[in-house]
């Protein structure tokens, strides 16, 4: 089988395993108990938040331990917004779903939310964004790079906007984080996800600035200086820890992926007929999200999976129905098009091989499809 899906989770990396194993086994206290099974486990805690503030350039009391990116995106906006009380969001229309439907749900509660949409290559204007923000806005959220183009976007000027105006600014990096530098000087909040990056499933760090006005959404003990209740997985953030470690001192695999991933698209683009690429500019190594005329791209997916080829489509599939991805309608593209999208997503496992047979999978079922 061949693994093209690294977008959507990663195999946990050997090291990592490692260097969880002692926290599932002897080492397997509660961080909050007072003795010495609870101080291990404290000071795992306490090495991994330093490790990844070393990384991200902040203060370790600003990185909070939290469950997923999910929980993370969560936290920040309805953080901000139950802080704050009352005002207004500026989402741009790209976000992962943790973003777009806290954002709806704050909206439901009386909070203004105002959607800015991308330019038809995938990239938010950071124009449209100052444009949206109001003298009431407390919250903005882009996000580093997309998660189903790869589009990655200009958020340093977003942050510099954001800063001007006095506006919490939250930067997704659940998709950069693994190949790209992830810093903290453009925003004021940002999250990366463990298991993207090599990691195992069920840790991922939220940065919040200092001094920032945001509030726990999961009320219960004082884990996480009480901005986040409940026992924290510490095998997992050892090992989402030390999978973020490594997933900087090996960047150089990106320019690998990359490679990869070109190699892809050369073979497709020359040997297939009505391709189109979805996103374009600045795009993560790991990406490619393709449309093919005249099919399916949930019949794409099913024939490459009964071929060996693990994608997946721009769609979500909720309770059996599948929806069209929100990012490629807000690109503008047309209904066909977002119909028949497909995301294969590389990692740091494939290999030119991997490139080249996908290739010829993919070129046989397109032409099964279309006959
Ligand atoms: N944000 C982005 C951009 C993502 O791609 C994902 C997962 O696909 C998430 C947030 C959610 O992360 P998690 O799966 O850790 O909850």
């Amino acid at each position: 089988m061949i693994y093209l899906d690294n977008a959507a989770t990663t195999r946990v990396d050997d090291r990592v395993l490692d260097a969880m194993l002692p926290y599932l086994k002897e080492n397997f206290g509660n961080s909050q108990s007072q003795h010495h099974y609870g101080r291990v486990a404290a000071n795992a805690l306490l090495s991994s938040r330093d490790k990844i503030a070393g990384i991200l350039g902040c203060r370790s009391e600003e990185v909070y331990f939290v469950s997923g990116g999910t929980e993370a995106g969560n936290t920040a906006l309805k953080g901000v917004c139950l802080a704050h009380g009352s005002g207004h969001l500026v989402i741009s229309a790209i976000e992962h779903p943790s973003v777009i439907e806290s954002a709806k749900q704050m909206s439901k509660l009386g909070f203004g939310v105002t959607f800015v949409k991308p330019d038809e290559c995938g990239v938010v204007n950071p124009c449209d964004v100052a444009s949206a923000i109001r003298s009431d806005t407390i919250f903005c959220a882009v996000m580093a790079a997309n998660n189903e183009t790869g589009v990655i976007q200009p958020i340093k000027e977003i942050g510099e906007i954001c800063r001007d105006r006095g506006v919490f600014y939250f930067a997704d990096c659940v998709q950069s984080a693994g190949t790209q530098p992830v810093c903290t000087e453009f925003c004021d909040g940002l999250s990366i996800s463990s298991h993207k990056l090599y990691g195992p499933k069920g840790a991922a760090a939220l940065y919040i600035r200092g001094g920032s006005k945001v509030s726990g959404i999961i009320s219960g003990g004082m884990q996480e200086r009480g901005l986040r209740g409940g026992t924290v997985n510490v095998a997992a953030v050892v090992g989402f820890a030390e999978a973020f470690k490594a997933s900087v001192e090996d960047r150089e695999r990106s320019k690998k992926i990359g490679e990869i991933r070109d190699r892809f698209l050369k073979r497709v683009f020359s040997e297939i007929e009505g391709v189109h690429i979805n996103g374009s500019g600045n795009v993560l190594p790991s990406h490619a999200n393709l449309s093919f005329d005249g099919c399916e791209g949930e019949n794409i997916l099913f024939g490459l999976d009964l071929n060996g080829v693990a994608v997946s489509t721009g769609s979500a599939c909720s309770a059996g129905a599948v929806s069209p991805s929100h990012v490629l309608e807000a690109m503008g593209l047309s209904k066909e098009r977002v119909a028949s999208a497909v995301r294969f997503s590389f990692g740091k496992d494939n290999t030119l091989e991997d490139a080249d047979r996908a290739a010829d999978i993919l070129k046989k079922v397109i032409e099964k499809i279309r006959r």
